[in-house]
């Protein structure tokens, strides 16, 4: 019946590897917090459908309000930091993932425990840890992309999506990370779809 409909299928919650997106044809500017640590940053957690299609800017009535996650901010600071330009201190970013995504997974999650669940999926995730473990480290060297699958396979119990971009020599490196979420936020899945661009079958993973 209607009122058990869904409104979308699963999440995406993707994480950024900061120094590809720095080194990239677009610059990038640190937060004026500081230079986030050499670690991944959340990027945002994405409702969608299983067609690969999915919904956005959901509630126009539902703005992104600071003082209601004025107890996340510092956790947000560190775990998802803005590297666009001019430097900000990540509320432009918020923002915009709250209302492009975020109002359209409201049913499942208000905006605290949107931010909060997006927080919790990063620790669980640990993929600088996965990698770390399989030998697999941001020192400019060239990975498989099987290598890299495979490693964060063991270490968070799914497949994830590689989404590459390259460097100012035209390198293909290692940009983001998707991993599937079911609807609640709390528990990582298969990927129903995954999403589309190519990697090289070897990809750097730079430092930062
Ligand atoms: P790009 O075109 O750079 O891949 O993506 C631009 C923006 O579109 C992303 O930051 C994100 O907000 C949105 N987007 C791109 N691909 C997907 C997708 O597969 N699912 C969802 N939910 N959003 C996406
Ligand atoms: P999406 O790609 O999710 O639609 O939107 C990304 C938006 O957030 C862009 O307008 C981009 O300029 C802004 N933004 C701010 N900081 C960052 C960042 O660190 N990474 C990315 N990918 N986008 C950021
Ligand atoms: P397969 O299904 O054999 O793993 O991959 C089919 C195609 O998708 C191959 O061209 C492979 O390189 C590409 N592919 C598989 N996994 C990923 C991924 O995580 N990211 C990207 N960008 N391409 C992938």
């Amino acid at each position: 019946c209607l009122s058990q409909q869904q409104d979308f299928d699963f999440f995406y919650f993707v994480q950024q590897w900061p120094g590809s997106f720095c080194d990239s044809q677009k610059s990038c500017c640190y937060p004026t917090s500081g230079k986030p640590a050499a670690d991944f940053g959340i990027h945002g957690l994405w409702p969608n459908y299983r067609d690969g299609t999915y919904p956005s800017n959901c509630d126009p009535s539902s703005p992104f309000d600071q003082s209601q996650i004025s107890d996340l901010t510092s956790s947000l600071q560190k775990n998802w930091p803005t590297l666009a330009c001019p430097s900000g201190d990540g509320i432009q970013f918020w923002t915009h993932e709250w209302e492009k995504h975020g109002t359209c997974s409201e049913s499942s999650l208000k905006q605290h425990d949107y931010f909060e669940t997006t927080l919790n999926l990063k620790q669980k995730s640990n993929l600088l840890d996965a990698l770390t473990s399989a030998g697999i480290q941001a020192d400019g060297g060239s990975y498989s992309v099987s290598s890299i699958k495979e490693a964060i396979q063991k270490g968070v119990g799914f497949s994830p999506f590689i989404e590459c971009n390259v460097d100012s020599s035209r390198n293909s490196q290692l940009y983001q990370v998707y991993l599937c979420v079911d609807t609640s936020g709390t528990n990582f899945i298969d990927c129903p779809v995954f999403p589309h661009g190519k990697c090289g079958t070897d990809i750097e993973f730079p430092s930062f």
